[in-house]
């Protein structure tokens, strides 16, 4: 059997489509469009067994119900969210069969209140949506500060050698707020210079590792000195904890 392979879709501005490919068989993760999607298939002569969805956002399902009709793929998608076209509803724990990987299904909540990650342990993989972004994180806009930060810790425990596939390209971006909560990180300016070089080339900075992440993502880095004092310094009371840190840190980020 053909070992997986993983590309991006990329649209609209700065989504990533991740396309699942085995064997002559496909499926999609977040396809917030179905154009791109079919044109890829109908180029490579793919069959779209699977649609899986992180959450209910628009440029993520925007696409569902358009693929399913057309291709007849099953759809995966999180219980405690409206989902177009949903054949299966996910929670934590859960498990689902992708061309012949293994996934199991993480709550996440806190960008959305019933948002889903995708893991699958054997390859060392995980989809993640708008949860988590490389050297950031999803705002808030159904869940609290505590609701994210055990979402995030949740990912963080994962083996760190596990690659990352986020939803959107908001690295550079995510890297120069980082490099204002961390100017003393080395690995920030090491990072820095790998992903702007690869933007230059129009590659994606997508997949990331969690190791990767652990070491240069400020939202991954509450428990760190250098951040619980950079909240602090913005939000007297900020840096006596974690949850309260990275509260802080995401407030400044959707002000940066
Ligand atoms: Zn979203
Ligand atoms: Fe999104």
């Amino acid at each position: 059997m053909e070992t997986l392979r993983i590309e991006p879709i990329p649209a609209f501005e700065d989504n990533y489509f991740w396309l699942l490919v085995r064997n002559g068989d496909a499926a999609v993760v977040d396809p917030g469009d179905a154009q791109p999607v079919l044109e890829r298939l109908h180029r490579e002569g793919l069959r779209l067994r699977a649609i899986v969805v992180t959450h209910h956002h628009r440029d993520h399902v925007g696409g569902v119900a358009q693929l399913k009709a057309a291709t007849g793929a099953y759809v995966y998608g999180p219980a405690a969210e409206e989902i177009p076209a949903r054949d299966a509803a996910l929670a934590q724990g859960d498990t689902i069969d992708l061309l012949g990987v293994p996934f199991t299904v993480l709550d996440v909540p806190g960008h959305t209140r019933g948002h889903i990650a995708y893991h699958a342990p054997s390859a060392h993989i995980v989809f993640v949506g708008d949860t988590l972004f490389a050297a950031g994180c999803g705002r808030l806009f159904e869940g609290t500060p505590p609701q994210m930060y055990a979402s995030l810790a949740k990912l963080a425990a994962l083996p760190p050698l596990t690659r990352i596939y986020c939803a959107h390209e908001y690295t550079l971006a995510n890297l120069r707020f980082a490099r204002a909560v961390e100017p003393d990180n080395a690995a920030l300016v090491e990072r820095m210079q790998r992903c702007e070089a690869q933007r230059a080339r129009g590659e994606p900075t997508i997949p990331t590792t969690l190791a990767e992440e652990l070491a240069t993502n400020p939202f991954l880095r509450c428990d760190q000195p250098a951040v619980r004092a950079a909240a602090e310094a913005r939000e007297p009371g900020a840096g006596a904890d974690a949850v309260r840190t990275f509260a802080a840190i995401r407030a400044w980020k959707d002000r940066f």
